[in-house]
């Protein structure tokens, strides 16, 4: 499994305030942000990728994007984008697995 800065974000080490955390993910804001509200969701087990995820991974991956959905609702967003970057070759940068949440809101 990765370890990367996305680990040692959710360990704590850097203080990142977490806009959303439970037993399985956090979500906090992108360091380099490309809209007004750029959020990650990230899980807290370390898959590198969607390409790495297995079939024990399946409540995992729906509870991403439920949790995006209660962020949306948190921050009374109207609208909003969710992407999610695969692989080297799909500019993916963090081999950690991420979804980004972007929103000109
Ligand atoms: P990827 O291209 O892997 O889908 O996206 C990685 C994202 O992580 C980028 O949007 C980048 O700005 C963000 N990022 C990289 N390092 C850090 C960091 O140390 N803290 C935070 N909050 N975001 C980061």
């Amino acid at each position: 499994m990765s370890d990367t800065i996305f680990s040692r974000i959710i360990d704590g080490e850097f203080g990142t305030e977490f806009i959303y955390e439970d037993d399985i993910c956090v979500a906090f804001r992108d360091i380099n942000p490309k809209e007004k509200t750029h959020l990650l969701i990230v899980p807290k087990k370390p898959i590198p990728s969607i390409m790495e995820a297995d079939e024990s991974d399946e409540f995992l991956l729906g509870h991403l994007l439920f949790v995006c959905k209660k962020i949306g609702e948190m921050l009374k967003l109207p609208g909003y984008q969710l992407k999610i970057n695969v692989g080297e070759h799909g500019g993916q940068e963090i081999f950690h697995l991420h979804i980004h949440l972007l929103s000109k809101f």
